[in-house]
């Protein structure tokens, strides 16, 4: 409240007071004539409004004042960084002076708190940034990875994982695992493991889990590795499980396993004959010169299937293992069917077979590596000169392939035909078709190499037409790289 207002309002009772010490007086003058009671009354109120003017109203001025200073003295303590000095009446200064201190208290624990405020923000940011690290690395691996926390609900999770175990990653997060996964054998394991306790433990086991969507049906089998995770006092916050499917190392691992009892047994074949004849000719079973010069032939030609089947191999795991020496420069595919066609002109007159070339007068250079196809070619003409029977027809055509940009090859005969049931197999290392072992020998790892030269090595297609009994048709395409990776550079 103003001082103007306590003035204006104390003049209320003074003005009443006025007023009824006159009007008392004209009443006592005017009735009886005589002064003595009613002035003495109107002396009375007017001494009191007197005493009221002088004493009460400084007292409200100031009591106003002192409230005015506080409130602004207040007003600056809650707005300022630092509290005005309180100019008011001394006896509130031991009440300004404790607010004050109660104010620099307050001051200095919310600066603290904001402090603390800002290294919560600062570590929840890096939290954040290497939570998203984590889960960046977790969603590259190809193994399922699962952590769980100490309550075992989910706290971590790659999507490998949710689809393995059949789960919504996006949902996952602080779900209690046996809620989350349906198989329950296997929640239980991730709980034994966190009961266990032991941080130094990594439980390895195997786990067949059903095939989800996209998968081959059946199951698939996984090693499981499951390890606790600990805290910053050394004890049990969770634990992560990483599942690795073995599948693909089993298929392996048979692949292994079949090439190793496939060669062995390849291997074996011309070695026994070699040694059935040595053993012969040292037992003097060759009757004479003519039989001892027959055995000599099969055991040369024996140790020279041996050399071709050992080449042949070692050619295979070298482009498979990615150490294949390839000299790549600009072959001319004309050039290479020509070299081939005069090797292989020789055999195919013995067997009466006729050698017509179609190649077209187009461009046909590629970018490869010159030996390496011409070993497809031959490997090619040559099948077709083993299995047509005489008096046959081989063609070997070439020409360009504009919409892929590549050379296509193919090599047709007029010989005996692929089986269908064979055709898919043909590639196949050691494959060969039974009926036509008889025919000519084989090592059955020509296609699977020529196959391995063309797609592999050269980033080509190779493939087979045939009809049983009218001939067959190989075709591969390379390509014309060369001129590309001019033109690029
Ligand atoms: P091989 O050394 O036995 O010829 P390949 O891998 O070159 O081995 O061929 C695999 C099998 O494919 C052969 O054994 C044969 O049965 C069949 N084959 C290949 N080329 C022809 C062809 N032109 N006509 C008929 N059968 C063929």
């Amino acid at each position: 409240m103003r001082a103007g207002k306590i003035a204006s309002l104390a003049l209320v009772p003074v003005m009443a007071g006025i007023a009824s010490a006159v009007y008392l007086a004209s009443e006592g003058i005017a009735g009886q004539g005589s002064t003595t009671p009613f002035w003495n009354l109107a002396i009375t109120a007017g001494l009191a409004a007197v005493a009221f003017l002088v004493v009460l109203v400084p007292v409200g001025i100031q009591h106003d004042r002192s409230l005015a200073a506080l409130k602004s003295f207040i007003e600056s303590a809650s707005a300022d960084e630092s509290v005005a000095p309180y100019v008011g009446p001394r006896w509130m200064h031991p009440i300004t002076a404790a607010f004050t201190g109660e104010v620099d208290k307050f001051r200095q624990r919310e600066q603290s708190l904001q402090n603390q405020l800002r290294d919560l923000e600062i570590r929840h940011r890096v939290s954040e940034a290497e939570r998203r690290q984590v889960e960046s690395v977790l969603n590259v691996l190809r193994d399922a990875v699962l952590v769980t926390d100490a309550f075992n609900e989910v706290s971590m999770g790659n999507q490998r994982a949710a689809d393995v175990l059949g789960f919504d990653l996006s949902e996952a997060i602080h779900q209690p695992i046996d809620r989350l996964l349906s198989e329950e054998r296997f929640s239980q394991m991730i709980k034994d493991v966190r009961e266990s306790g032991n941080i130094n433990d990594c439980r390895h086991v195997e786990y067949e889990l059903p095939a989800r969507v996209g998968e081959a049906d059946g199951t698939t089998v996984f090693e499981v590795a499951m390890s606790c995770v600990e805290n910053h006092k050394n004890e049990v916050a969770g634990v992560v499980t990483v599942l690795h499917d073995l599948t693909r190392e089993r298929e392996l691992a048979q692949m292994k396993t079949d090439f190793v009892s496939k060669a062995s047994h390849e291997l074996r074949t011309p070695l026994s004959s070699i040694r059935a004849y040595v053993e012969m000719l040292v037992d003097g079973e060759a009757a004479d010169e003519k039989a001892r010069d027959e055995f000599y032939q099969i055991i040369y030609d024996e140790t020279d299937r041996l050399g071709r089947l050992i080449d042949n191999m070692l050619n295979i795991s070298r482009i498979e293992a990615g150490i294949v020496q390839i000299e790549r420069e600009e072959v001319d595919v004309k050039a290479l069917i020509d070299r081939a066609v005069s090797t292989i002109e020789p055999q195919a007159t013995d067997k009466g077979i006729a050698v017509n070339t179609r190649v077209a007068d187009v461009d046909l250079r590629v970018e490869g590596d010159a030996d390496m196809l011409f070993q497809v070619v031959l490997n090619l003409m040559s099948n077709s000169v083993k299995y047509t029977p005489e008096g046959g027809r081989l063609t070997v055509s070439a020409d360009s392939d504009n919409l892929t940009r590549s050379t296509v090859v193919s090599v047709s005969d007029t010989g005996l035909g692929i089986p269908p049931d064979a055709l898919p197999r043909l590639f196949e290392k050691f494959f060969r078709v039974e009926n036509y072992k008889r025919v000519a020998k084989g090592t059955g790892l020509g296609l699977s190499l020529c196959k391995h030269i063309v797609e592999t090595v050269h980033r080509g297609q190779i493939g087979v037409e045939s009809k049983l009994g009218m001939g067959s048709k190989f075709w591969f395409t390379i390509p014309m790289r060369y001129e590309g990776s001019r033109a690029a550079a």
